[in-house]
């Protein structure tokens, strides 16, 4: 038998993840200089990193000889979160994290439930654990909680919620995922992935954290890589009862969390001011996008994140048009959606840059 027949059949399974294409690929490709590229396809901070984390940072260069202590930043983030430090599991990114729980509870003979069109990463960490993955259709493009509700079966140990939802930008209210959790069998545990949490109205956010009292299968997901604009140094967060940290924590690598990415993340949750920055220019490149899109006579899913899911049509052909304009946009056909493309909200120019493009590739579609 050849050797890699040999391999796990769940890992012949997964699907290889599609990254947005990076801006040196492009360059390199179709000979555009960098700087006169657009990318606005990972979901990525349009202002860059916080400048107290880049202080950090350089501050932080002077001691890479020694592992990393995450100490200070889980201390930041308990006081963040008002929980206390050892219901905090770091991550390299909080993709590391998903992979960490799926890890602790599923294995071959146990199933995870997650939605038609949620994140990537779900399936791809339920597959390599070993565990089945139940697809459930989505509803208006988000979860479908009743239906996720009723696919429940004796084997199943984990659910995965995005919220909101990349790549549709869907939101799920609070009342309705609280009614969620308590309907759940106290025995599946419940993760509630808020990768762009901070992008939701302040009034509108609720606290989820303080949900983990009252519900001990929750664990709530969060990242430093997107309104902390620090994608590229892998850094993220679970937040659970002490008992699944506490099992979080004995299957992570004891350094998964590098010396910068700890103190990046530790200055750039105190950058207040970087934060509201970033907030304020998703909310109106948001409204920006979202007018020209209508403009043009797409019509678009409704977002909560930082970025927006429109439908193309003929996708393919428009991300080409895109591309060789050098705006880089998301193709979303491994999500189940392909005549969508997802758009990274970011500066007023490089919203203007990717409108000027569309423009182009819907008035003159033979360049
Ligand atoms: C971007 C994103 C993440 C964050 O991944 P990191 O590993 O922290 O960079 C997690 N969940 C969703 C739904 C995302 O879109």
């Amino acid at each position: 038998m050849a050797l890699c027949d040999q391999s796990l059949p769940n890992v012949r399974a997964i699907s290889p993840y599609l990254p947005g294409k990076p801006i040196t690929q492009l360059a390199r490709e179709m000979g555009i200089p960098v700087e006169r590229i657009v990318k606005l396809a990972s979901n990525e901070n349009p202002l860059g990193m916080s400048p107290k984390a880049k202080v950090a940072v350089e501050k932080a260069l002077v001691s890479l000889e020694r592992y990393p202590d995450d100490f200070e930043l889980k201390h930041a983030l308990a006081n963040h979160v008002a929980l206390g430090m050892e219901h905090i599991v770091l991550g390299n990114g909080s993709n590391d994290v998903l992979d960490l729980i799926a890890r602790v509870f599923l294995s071959p003979g146990r199933s995870a439930i997650f939605s038609q069109h949620a994140f990537a990463v779900y399936p791809l960490a339920t597959l390599s654990a070993g565990a089945e993955l139940i697809q459930v259709p989505a509803k208006d493009y988000g979860h479908d909680l009743e239906a996720m509700g009723n696919a429940i079966r004796i084997d199943t140990r984990l659910i995965w919620i995005a919220n909101p939802n990349n790549p549709t930008g869907t939101f799920l209210t609070y009342p309705q995922l609280k009614a969620f959790l308590r309907a759940t069998p106290p025995d599946v545990v419940v993760v509630l992935d808020e990768a762009y949490n901070e992008y939701i109205p302040p009034l509108e956010r609720a606290d989820t954290t303080a949900w983990l009292a009252e519900f001990p299968n929750l664990v709530v997901t969060r990242t430093f890589s997107k309104i902390y604009g620090l994608a590229g140094l892998r850094i993220g967060y679970a937040l659970a009862s002490v008992a699944i940290a506490d099992l979080m924590n004995r299957v992570r690598q004891p350094f998964n969390c590098n010396n910068l990415a700890l103190a990046a993340a530790t200055a750039a949750l105190d950058d207040h001011e970087f934060v509201a920055r970033s907030y304020a220019l998703n909310r109106s490149g948001m409204e920006q996008i979202v007018t020209g899109l209508k403009h043009f006579g797409f019509s678009h899913l409704p977002s909560h994140g930082n970025f927006v899911t429109f439908k193309a049509g003929d996708a393919a052909a428009l991300n080409q048009r895109l591309l060789k304009q050098g705006v880089i946009v998301r193709p979303i056909g491994g999500y189940g959606m392909p005549e969508w493309l997802r758009v990274t909200i970011g500066t007023e120019t490089e919203n203007f840059r990717f409108l000027e493009a569309l423009d182009n590739a819907l008035t003159r579609p033979q360049q």
